[in-house]
């Protein structure tokens, strides 16, 4: 249950009502909130005339929920919002990672000439396979913000564990965590702290329920700005990299109030899905797509099969506008 104190409760009193009440705290000014195990359905008469309103729910899915808060959330990726009644959708786009400063300079000269807001790259990649290309680290957030500096892009690039967590937060405009990362707790509560927006990936075995608990770790540390990623999870199917989930999309849609952003390319693993998936997912609807984009994908040190060239990536582009229009919703 989500519980808004009245604005002349103290934030002192509020935390003892959340020792009371085994509630979680959130303190904003004005307005203290606690949020108790979804299993306490009533307030005990004592303390309710500290209370302005009170939201019970039916699950952990709480501060994520329509049932809490009708409207999608806003948030602010640069220069751009989505979400609330923006009718926005946003195109992330750019190379799996960042491999040298030649390379991503390419990828950013092309897709800020496109008008692309959003760059993507990681640098510290969550392989497989630890003889894997791991990503250039630190010298890769300096080339990213030298990007952004140069081009006026917005950066969005993941946190893989701890040990770089700052770093990441530093640099970037949007916190990414990655499908494999996504049950950190470390990172999801250190993300409740950031005053950055966070794109949290579905991981690729993770239920619907599960998906939107981790983001109520990063809601209920106080950051409002989060934004669900669907990218694929794992089914018995091995002709396509993962199976994309729109089902579990249409759900989100109904009972979350985060922005939500579809990711085709992690989804199919191979470039020539990724076109009539973008569209897809455009068509829905929704907040967002990210697609990966390549100088050279051939040559990738990272996801080479599924990034599309510059000449693909300008093709899908014109039609995800067309597409865009027919849903009532405009690309940025
Ligand atoms: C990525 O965005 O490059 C990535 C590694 O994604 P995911 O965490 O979805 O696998
Ligand atoms: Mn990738």
């Amino acid at each position: 249950m989500i519980v808004h104190l009245k604005n002349n409760v103290t934030t002192d009193e509020a935390a003892k009502l959340a020792v009371q009440l085994k509630a979680v705290h959130i303190k904003k000014p004005g307005q203290e909130v606690l949020v108790t195990p979804s299993k306490l359905q009533e307030l005990d008469d004592s303390i309710m005339d500290k209370v302005d309103s009170f939201f019970p729910m039916t699950s952990d899915i709480q501060l994520a929920s329509k049932d809490y808060r009708k409207d999608t959330r806003e948030v602010t990726v640069g220069k751009v919002t989505i979400g609330g009644n923006t009718n926005n959708t946003l195109v992330i786009a750019g190379p799996c990672s960042v491999e040298t400063e030649q390379q991503i300079t390419e990828s950013a000269t092309f897709l800020s000439g496109m008008g692309i807001h959003a760059l993507r790259a990681g640098c510290y990649k969550p392989r497989t396979s630890p003889y894997s290309f791991q990503g250039l680290g630190r010298e890769g957030l300096e080339l990213l913000a030298k990007m952004r500096e140069k081009f006026g892009v917005s950066i969005v690039t993941e946190v893989r564990d701890a040990t770089h967590i700052e770093d990441v937060i530093e640099f970037t405009d949007v916190i990414q965590i990655g499908a494999k990362s996504m049950y950190d707790h470390g990172i999801l509560r250190r993300c409740g702290k950031a005053n950055k927006p966070v794109l949290l990936k579905r991981g690729f075995g993770t239920t619907l329920q599960e998906f939107v608990q981790a983001s109520e770790f990063i809601l209920s540390g106080g950051n409002e700005n989060v934004i669900l990623c669907e990218r694929g999870i794992r089914t018995f199917e091995t002709k396509t990299r993962f199976t994309f989930d729109l089902c579990g999309v249409s759900f989100l849609k109904e009972h979350t109030n985060l922005p939500i952003i579809l990711d085709p390319s992690h989804a199919m693993g191979y470039a020539y899905g990724v076109p009539d998936l973008a569209r897809a997912s455009v068509a829905m609807g929704v907040d967002g797509v990210l697609i990966e984009a390549h100088p050279t994908p051939r040559k990738a040190w990272s996801d080479a099969n599924q990034q599309l060239t510059h000449p693909e990536f300008k093709e899908l582009y014109g039609t995800l506008q067309k597409v865009a229009a027919a849903v009532g919703m405009k690309i940025v």
